[in-house]
């Protein structure tokens, strides 16, 4: 018997030290887990213990005897893990990690932490949670609800992530912490304010904006980034009067990450499965309202370097009253493809593989569907008043640079549709006062310490998305976070970290507090709407109506 590892895997390795025989892998030592869709369990390794069940934040681990059918197939996938050379040479025994020893005078370290998503969450609770240490973090938050990315991008069909909200209540809850809501750092305070009351700042930020495609038409009427149409449909307040014309019945989503596949699934399925969610409320009548019976997803590349992952499709497949519709000619792999793959039986690019050529094999029966296309780019959004199509052309692969890359083959195609997504990543914007690298959208930093002219800048880190740009799941952000804190503590037993010199507090600088016991209303009410619709929440959207709850409890 053993344990499964399933689609929700948010990475953040809170099984690995669990497991009494070390046998979930890649680890975040391990060079692979930079690039591992998820974690695996190795089948012979595993003792079916359990512990990390309880561990995972998300519910993600699963017994084989009860692993549901939709999961069926993640028992193949976690040991085709292991299958590849070498992958089960790893110590059958867990090594606990050397505990630092703190001997350091001069009372707290202090912490600020800028934002409030799973980067400023695992930073904040990496800090905190150093036995001996005597730290304490204020974590800044511009708007008036925790939870950064797991709030505002994870879908809402996908609850289980969501999860990691409630692991990251419990650092919210640590006496050692305070949190400021409806305080944005460049606005309400400034860089050099808190350099005076702390010792060091962490900024992580995340990256809201997006990459732009570069093309003609781009910014046409009914062309929309996929960032904007994830924060509306999640409620995010910045977005909640944004419009979307739904009213053709196809769209076009342009790059194939999980991204374009969370947007193509809200997109195109039957709303009442979304009405079970914690989707904005506009959002969820919106849908309702919609006329999208296609969503094409148009992948630059072929199916072995797309960027979704197998999980997700899987996920995709799988989501009720929604067709997923491949062209077999498009699966198609050359040779160099085929030998860059590796091996059939270990492959996980070869897995994603087999899971399109087995959509290709079955006929689709609703009027709802997703259509994967691979090998092809988007050379013009084409429009008047409105956008009424993507011209596309197609790519072969070609290695450039040690790299596959798409090169257009001069032939084209004309795809109609009515509405536009560019799903081709998220950027990170300049943060005032700190040196940006505009190519990568990052603050300059060196494993999290920001660097301004060639020198790290004392006391100044970043962690996540505005550290390494917009790569990896949730979980992703633990390791990230605790690179950066280990460069803040080697910074501070080092001397580097100036004392605060200013005794008041920063409470003093701030118009009006809203700390946790304010979103502590904010949940319990949201919550309390979700219970009454057999949701788990019903998001509050407008910034007065949030205001209102949050300040009568402060
Ligand atoms: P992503 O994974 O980096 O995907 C970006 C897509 O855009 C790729 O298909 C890329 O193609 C394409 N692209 C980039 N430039 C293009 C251009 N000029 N023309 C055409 N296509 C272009 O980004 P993402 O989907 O925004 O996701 C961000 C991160 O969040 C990822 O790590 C993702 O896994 C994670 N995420 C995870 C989940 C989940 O686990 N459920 C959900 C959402 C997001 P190339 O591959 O050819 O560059």
């Amino acid at each position: 018997m053993t344990h499964i590892i399933t689609r929700a895997c948010c990475n953040d390795a809170a099984c690995v030290p669990v497991c009494p025989v070390n046998c979930i892998h890649p680890t975040p030592d391990e060079p692979d887990y930079l690039t591992a869709e998820m974690l695996y369990i190795d089948p012979e390794g595993c003792v079916d213990c359990g512990a990390c069940v309880d561990a995972c934040p998300v519910g993600a681990i699963v017994a084989d005897y009860d692993l549901p059918d939709e999961m069926a197939r993640f028992e193949e996938i976690n040991a085709r893990w292991f299958a590849a050379p070498g992958r089960t040479d790893y110590e059958h025994e867990q090594v606990s990690p050397a505990k630092r020893e703190w001997d350091v005078d001069g009372g707290p370290l202090r912490v600020a932490v800028i934002g409030s998503g799973p980067a400023a969450s695992y930073a904040a609770e990496e800090i905190l949670s150093q036995r001996g240490l005597d730290a304490r973090v204020d974590m800044f938050e511009r708007l008036l609800t925790p939870g950064g990315l797991v709030r505002f991008g994870v879908a809402p069909d996908h609850q289980d992530t969501k999860g990691a909200l409630d692991q990251f209540a419990r650092t919210l809850r640590r006496p050692t912490l305070r949190l400021f809501l409806d305080v944005q750092v460049g606005r309400d305070l400034t860089l050099e304010q808190l350099q005076e009351r702390y010792h060091a700042v962490i900024y992580a930020t995340g990256a809201m904006s997006d990459r732009p495609l570069g093309i003609p038409g781009e910014d046409l009427p009914g062309s929309h980034s996929a960032t904007e149409f994830v924060a509306w449909y999640n409620g995010h307040p910045d977005f909640a009067q944004r419009t979307f014309d739904l009213s053709g019945e196809r769209a076009v989503v342009i790059g194939n990450g999980n991204v374009a596949f969370d947007v193509a699934r809200v997109l195109a399925s039957d709303p009442e499965r979304l009405a079970r969610t914690d989707i904005a409320d506009h959002a969820l009548e919106a849908l309702r309202r919609s006329n999208i019976r296609e969503v094409v997803v148009v992948g630059r590349r072929g199916p072995t370097e797309a960027a979704f992952t197998s999980p997700e499709l899987i996920g995709l497949a799988q989501t009720p009253g929604l067709d997923v519709v491949v062209r077999p000619e498009e699966l198609v792999l050359d040779d160099a493809t085929r030998a860059r793959a590796g091996d059939q039986e270990s492959s996980i690019s070869l897995l994603k593989v087999g899971l399109l050529e087995e959509l290709g094999t079955t006929t689709p029966s609703s009027e709802r569907r997703v259509t994967l296309r691979f090998l092809a780019s988007p050379a013009e959004i084409t429009g008047g008043d409105w956008v009424d199509g993507v011209r596309l052309v197609r790519n072969r692969l070609v290695e450039k640079d040690g790299r596959v890359v798409a090169e257009p083959t001069g032939d084209e195609e004309q795809l109609a549709c009515g509405l536009v997504f560019r799903s081709v990543g998220y950027l990170g914007s300049p943060v005032d006062g700190l040196p940006f690298d505009e190519g990568r959208g990052v603050v300059t930093n060196e494993f999290g310490r920001v660097i301004a002219d060639g020198e790290p800048v004392p006391g100044l880190y970043v962690s996540g998305w505005i550290k390494r740009g917009p790569s990896g799941v949730i979980g992703t952000n633990k390791r990230c976070a605790r690179e950066t804190v280990a460069r803040l503590f080697e910074d501070y037993l080092g001397g580097r970290l100036r004392p605060p010199a200013e005794a008041a507090d920063v409470t003093d600088l701030l118009p009006r507090l809203i700390d946790l016991s304010g979103w502590k209303a904010i949940d319990t009410q949201e919550k309390k709407l979700g219970r009454e619709q057999k949701r788990p929440r019903v998001k509050l959207v407008e910034r007065e109506g949030l205001l209102a709850l949050a300040q009568k409890e402060n």
